[in-house]
């Protein structure tokens, strides 16, 4: 008896288009023996299939246990209905209807098939810089609109060949629907310009011309996936000082392209989780501990990173980036290109303008980029992957909410910005934007809000925003004419957290960073959250102290140790017994400073614990002035490589609501250790043993098993490790961002969370 035959459609959501998935869905069907068609709608991929059965069957078992690997599947729905005879198997033209939900992938690095070719003489795609497939290649940096198909992204423009034509029709083929598929005869073309925008050379003798600049010591904008990059050999003092002179960047460490994996391991340490990552389809710049022997440290130019026992390495991750390390030979300086903070340049004509005086010459190319892509950066801590800038081959993956969500923006904080919408069960949080300081992050900031809403066809009914009334976030979410829900800032980095893990309250949150805006006129930055179904109580916070001058601290630890000196002894701290203090001002400064102190006036209260590692750096002698954010935390951190022990300072938990941990017993130790000259090293040492023991014992207090770390303080690896350890020994569960920064770029995430409860409640 013949099986009778049945319909099958097929709803598939989540990260399944750009990645092969319909080819792939193709080939199943021819080999299961089904009829009927598969297309990309704006939610995802739909199917419909006829067959018996338990054709069927094992048809939808073999989607989920043979999907393309970078695909995410996030729902299968199905319905069964009437058959209607279809003659074959066939991909249909995409349809356009209906919400825009389907996901939009991130750019994936290279692939070992397409790099294969571009190192063959004989492929046809010798040498071609913009070589790709259904596995690898551009995809965020070049979708305009939804759904993922040609003529929605830049490739619009390039007209395929024959042969690649053939290629993307052909189901068996690696390129069946890749939608940047290209060659040197249809594709985009290089071109290499002088400062003034001269052409220079074209094509592959453009790549061979910049390997040369680069080679004589000069500073090359290369137009790559999400932007610029300025890049000069990173074994060259000279040239990197050149690059960081132009730059106005003084010490802030350089990322750096390496040509290989053998290369990144004789300069550093790398684990094999590590290799895994630097390998990935995300290929994002690991933070990686350099070799100490001496003949690793001479392959790299000091200048790249000073101080610094790390170095932020990548692999190539473009044809392009291939061929020209390949070129080389030796590792190269790849930052952003642009100036200090601003975002960066996506835009070859823009980058003459805005890159003038800064790079020698330009390697650009005819493919636009729709937007701008950071490289993402990473660290392994706890054993675990942590993302400290999430944007290349992260962004914007969804996280998936079970709760169906109102339709909010959330508009982040101020530095490290990113923005998040959510869209039914997805959030989507944006690649990071950065410092919204100059008038091009602004633009940015409003160019990404403009094209989420556009690729989701997405209107909010409500924007979520940070507390602090002066940030541009905010001062934009106010205009916006909608509902505004504003959230405390270390609230958000709980929620952000908690939301990445999932968990359900009540949470114990430590919520350390450099400021955020609090509630009672203070900056906080050093506290301890109790977050319920509803809201969070603030539990405890570390006892605050003045910032003489309020920002201008940020940017210099001695005024922190001065706040803090003044709190502990008052008048006392301007007299002779703190004198070593006062070496690092000059005496018409001291004069004002103590003016701000003794009448408040600019100097506001901090429970900060950022402000707090900048005082205690300043006083250990390390860092009187730093020349980035976190560069004085990130000292007292280095300084205490090697060392073990469990000593630690001492510190008060006085009792109350909230709570306060008060630092007095720990600073009068610390300058008697000062005054031993007992080494910096060592009082690292005992400051961040006490900062553990202090979240132990406010944790004891609170009773809550579940804690979260987070904030931007968290970005360090001794504290981390150290308090996750500690916690784990007393019974508690403690748990720590891992998929989105601990710092402030996932404060959107903890607001749109925020405006959600908000809504639930109403
Ligand atoms: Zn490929
Ligand atoms: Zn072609
Ligand atoms: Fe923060």
């Amino acid at each position: 008896m013949k099986a009778e035959a049945l319909r099958l459609k097929i709803w598939i959501t989540g990260a399944v288009q750009g990645v092969g998935f319909r080819p792939f869905i193709y080939r199943l069907a021819v080999e299961t023996g089904l009829k009927g068609w598969v297309n990309n709608s704006p939610q995802g991929v739909k199917i419909e299939v006829e067959g018996s059965r338990p054709q069927l069957d094992q048809f939808l078992a073999r989607i989920r246990d043979e999907k393309p690997l970078p695909a995410i599947i996030h729902d299968i729905n199905v319905a069964y209905d009437a058959p209607v005879g279809f003659a074959r198997f066939e991909i249909r033209e995409s349809d356009d209807a209906g919400d825009k939900t389907a996901v939009m992938l991130p750019d994936l690095a290279t692939c070992p098939d397409c790099l294969a070719e571009i190192f063959d003489p004989q492929n046809r795609r010798y040498r071609y810089p913009f070589t790709n497939c259904t596995h690898c290649g551009p995809r965020f940096s070049i979708i305009r609109a939804l759904p993922y198909d040609r003529p929605n992204t830049s490739m619009a423009g390039f007209t395929m060949c024959e042969q690649c034509r053939a290629e993307y029709e052909d189901p068996t083929d690696r390129r069946f629907h890749a939608q940047p598929n290209a060659c040197p005869v249809c594709g985009p073309r290089l071109a290499l310009w002088d400062s003034r925008g001269n052409m220079l050379a074209e094509g592959d003798a453009a790549l061979r011309q910049t390997a040369a600049v680069i080679q004589a010591g000069a500073v090359a904008a290369v137009k790559g996936l999400g932007g610029f990059h300025l890049m000069v050999d990173a074994r060259s003092a000279e040239a990197v000082n050149k690059l960081r002179g132009r730059k106005r960047r003084e010490e802030k460490p350089f990322a750096v392209m390496a040509p290989h994996l053998e290369w990144v391991k004789r300069a550093c340490e790398v684990s094999e989780f590590e290799a895994r990552i630097l390998l990935s389809p995300q290929s994002p710049i690991v933070l990686l501990r350099r070799r100490r022997e001496p003949d690793a440290m001479t392959l790299i130019a000091a200048e790249v990173a000073p101080g610094n026992p790390y170095l932020g390495i990548m692999l190539p991750y473009t044809p392009l980036h291939h061929l020209l390390l390949a070129d080389l030979g030796f590792p190269v300086v790849a930052t952003s290109g642009n100036l200090s903070d601003e975002p960066i340049c996506t835009d070859e004509y823009d980058a003459l303008e805005r890159l003038a005086g800064l790079a020698d010459v330009f390697l650009v190319h005819n493919r636009p980029i729709v937007r701008h892509v950071d490289d993402s950066i990473v660290q392994v801590v706890a054993q675990r992957e942590m993302v400290l800038r999430r944007a290349r081959g992260y962004a914007p993956l969804p996280l998936r909410s079970t709760e169906l969500l109102p339709a909010a923006l959330a508009v982040g904080a101020h530095l490290k910005n990113t923005v998040a919408v959510a869209v039914g069960h997805d959030i989507f949080v944006s690649q990071h934007i950065g410092d919204l300081e100059t008038a091009p992050a602004l633009e940015a900031f409003e160019r990404v809000i403009g094209s989420f809403q556009q690729a989701y066809a997405f209107e909010p009914a409500m924007v979520a925003c940070d507390a602090h009334p002066d940030y541009l976030s905010t001062q934009y979410a106010r205009r916006a004419g909608l509902p505004v829900v504003t959230v405390q800032h270390h609230y958000a980095h709980v929620l952000a957290c908690m939301a990445e893990h999932r968990l359900r309250p009540p949470v114990f949150g430590v919520s350390w960073d450099g400021t955020g805006y609090g509630q009672n006129g203070t900056v906080w930055g050093g506290e301890f959250l109790v977050v319920d179904d509803a809201a969070f109580t603030r539990a405890a916070h570390w006892r605050t102290f003045r910032l003489p001058g309020g920002e201008a601290a940020v940017r210099e630890p001695r005024r922190s140790a001065l706040g803090l000196l003044y709190a502990l002894a008052g008048e006392t701290a301007f007299s002779d017994p703190y004198a070593a203090v006062h070496a690092a001002f000059s005496p018409a400064e001291l004069t004002v400073l103590r003016r701000l102190l003794e009448r408040g006036v600019n100097a506001p209260l901090t429970s900060s614990v950022g402000r707090l590692f900048d005082a205690v750096a300043a006083l250990a002698g390390l860092r009187a002035r730093a020349t980035y954010e976190g560069q004085a935390a990130m000292e007292l951190e280095f300084a205490l490589e090697g060392i073990q022990t469990d000593e630690r300072y001492q510190f008060d938990l006085r009792p109350g609501e909230p709570m306060v941990v008060d630092w007095e017993p720990l600073v009068h130790e610390l300058l008697e250790d000062v005054r031993r000259s007992v080494p910096a090293g060592m009082i690292s040492a005992r400051f961040h043993n006490a900062l553990v023991e202090a979240i132990a014992a406010v944790a004891q207090a609170a009773q809550l098993e579940q804690i979260v770390l987070t904030g931007g303080c968290f970005q360090n690896r001794y504290l981390l490790e150290r308090a996750i350890q500690r916690l784990g020994r007393a019974g508690f569960r403690p748990c720590w961002p891992q998929h989105f920064p601990p710092n402030d770029g996932s404060i959107a995430l903890g607001q749109l969370i925020a405006a959600a409860r908000e809504h639930s409640r109403e």
